[in-house]
């Protein structure tokens, strides 16, 4: 592991404020932070920052990245004995934060769980390579294929931030399985054509959280860069009809997502579909959304999202 640029003093203060948020007897019960209240709980990190979710017999800790770089969510899931990261991020800074305050939390790490491909969900699957990286076969297949060209085209960019190798994920997960750690159920499901071709959700029926990641957006600009505007729709129509959870964590922006996060998602996808059929250019789209959309974070993804859209001949 490279020696950090983080301060750790700043560090230390961060998680430290991280873990008076979480002794506070406030935070108890998703049930009622899903109306909104979540924000109080967001620690301001030197990077990202960390909102803490407390259950009876776990925690959530959801990392979001800056607005700039697409407030790219990561969370880590505190059993009583262990912890669970889903995901990891985009640049080495940010899954150096997110490592050390991993170990900040004193217990081990025992897995890391990939949701899909997109660089900004992996790349930090190395900062996490000396524990079991679990994901879908189709994602590992994904990055296996796609992972060196990714770290290619992100140089440019990210500079030395970009890992200097892939990690490949070494365990598979299917669709339907589950795993439960430290009486903690982890129920997967294989989310296909929606953000990305394969994606995996993550739901946890004894806190009611379903961890969503790229499925569901939170404010920010969806990416649309592989153009399953319908398949999208098809699952997150379903999403809605599924009442098992109280609390959904979608992989970019705050983790308040809720039913209205969905509502939200289904008319932009319409509204970026609908713009797409009729504009000839990359800006025409992006001059589209951005007027639509003022306020939402995440304003590079639509860059990122027309390199895809409108591919240079
Ligand atoms: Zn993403």
């Amino acid at each position: 592991m490279n020696n950090s640029t983080l301060s750790r003093r700043h560090f230390l203060s961060g998680a430290l404020s991280g873990s008076l948020v979480l002794g506070a007897p406030a935070i108890v019960n998703a049930r009622s932070l899903s109306g909104g209240a979540l924000n109080q709980g967001m620690v301001p990190m030197e990077h990202g920052s960390m909102a803490v979710t407390a259950f009876k017999d776990s925690s959530i800790h959801s990392y979001q990245s800056p607005n700039l770089t697409g407030c790219v969510t990561t969370h880590i899931i505190e059993t009583p004995e262990r912890l669970i990261v889903v995901d990891g991020q985009r640049s080495v800074i940010y899954g150096q934060e997110i490592r050390r305050y991993a170990e900040s939390l004193k217990k081990p790490i025992d897995r890391m769980i990939v949701s899909h491909l997109h660089p900004d969900h992996w790349f930090g699957a190395y900062q996490f390579r000396d524990v079991p990286i679990y994901s879908l076969k189709q994602t590992q297949e994904e990055i296996e294929q796609l992972g060196d060209y990714f770290i290619d085209i992100s140089k440019p960019s990210l500079g030395e931030h970009v890992p200097p190798e892939k990690v490949i994920p070494d365990t598979l997960i299917d669709d339907g399985s589950s795993h439960t750690i430290d009486g903690l159920t982890l129920e997967y499901s294989h989310v296909t054509d929606a953000e990305s071709d394969n994606m995996l959700t993550i739901y946890l029926p004894n806190e009611k959280v379903l961890i969503a990641q790229d499925l569901l957006y939170n404010n920010c600009h969806l990416f649309c860069g592989h153009g399953n505007f319908q398949g999208w729709q098809k699952n997150l129509i379903a999403l809605r009809k599924n009442t098992s959870f109280d609390l959904v964590l979608p992989g970019h922006g705050d983790n308040t997502g809720s039913r209205q996060s969905i509502d939200d998602a289904l008319i932009y996808l319409e509204f970026v579909e609908n713009v797409y059929a009729k504009v000839n250019t990359g800006d025409e789209l992006k001059a589209a959304i951005l007027e639509r959309y003022p306020s939402y974070m995440a304003a590079s993804l639509v860059d990122i999202q027309n390199l895809f859209l409108f591919p240079k001949k």
